[in-house]
């Protein structure tokens, strides 16, 4: 069971994509505790103002750092094993090691900037990980909280039926899925791979390794410098060089 706690100032956007499909079973079978709170109820002045005007001058404004601390306080697991995510697009690059390392943990704080983004003391004494979901700007940190939710929760036992449906997907082991075909065999003359009707296992076993090597070399080259080949995969990928020529 991980806990997230997130805290926003619009609280409301995440009960939507929260509420569907894998993520709200998994809340309801307990494997999943997400605690949405608005940064506002610690807030101490009447108008539950959680930003200001930034010093030295400038456009836009800054979120105020006694309301996250107030909140961080309130919320941490006295057992201290909690991880406090400030989503910011100057952190590290979210991906799916990251995910993995995440899922291992039992509660996961996340905050949420808004506007010109978060005072600095937010990051240099409350913050264990700065987390960026790409190289774009977004209006606020909750779409950003929410991706990080939904690829972290996917991971922890149990919130998949298979559990195996993880191990081969795209960047478990920086190789990219290979292709997938579903019912029918041919629609307009586009057809299956014999060999995915063929009912031979390992056939199918060694194309499958075939097509995400090709794909992964096809769309990002980048990864296979991260895997090791194996004698098979280095002679399937010369392969597969000759043939894109
Ligand atoms: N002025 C900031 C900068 O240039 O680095 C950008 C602030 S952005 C408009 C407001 C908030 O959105 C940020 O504090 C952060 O929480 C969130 N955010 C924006 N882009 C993000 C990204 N790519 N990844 C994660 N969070 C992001």
């Amino acid at each position: 069971m991980i806990k997230f706690d997130v805290l926003s100032i619009f609280p409301e956007m995440f009960s939507s994509p929260l509420n569907f499909s894998l993520l709200k079973k998994a809340q309801e079978k307990g494997l999943l505790n997400i605690c949405l709170h608005d940064i506002r109820n610690w807030a101490n002045d009447k108008h539950k103002m959680t930003d200001d005007a930034p010093y030295g001058g400038g456009c836009g404004m800054v979120m105020k750092v006694e309301p996250v601390e107030k909140a961080l306080a309130a919320i941490r697991s006295p057992e201290d094993d909690s991880l406090v995510v400030l989503m910011t697009p100057q952190g590290e690059t979210f991906n799916q090691k990251i995910a993995a390392q995440l899922a291992e943990k039992k509660q996961i704080i996340i905050i949420c900037g808004r506007y010109e983004g978060v005072d600095e003391r937010i990051r240099e004494h409350l913050v264990d990980r700065e987390i960026s979901i790409g190289d774009y700007i977004l209006t606020g940190g909750d779409l950003a909280a929410l991706v990080l939710i939904d690829a972290v929760s996917r991971l922890i036992p149990d919130v998949l039926g298979n559990p195996e449906s993880t191990l081969g997907e795209s960047f478990s082991h920086n190789l990219l899925e290979y292709p997938q075909y579903t019912r029918p065999a041919e629609y307009k003359g586009w057809m299956v791979p014999d060999v995915l009707l063929s009912g031979n296992h390992a056939q199918i076993e060694l194309w499958h390794r075939r097509e995400s090597l090709k794909r992964t070399y096809q769309r990002r080259p980048d990864l296979l410098k991260k895997i090791k080949l194996s004698a098979e995969d280095k002679k399937n990928l010369e392969k597969i060089k000759l043939e894109d020529i």
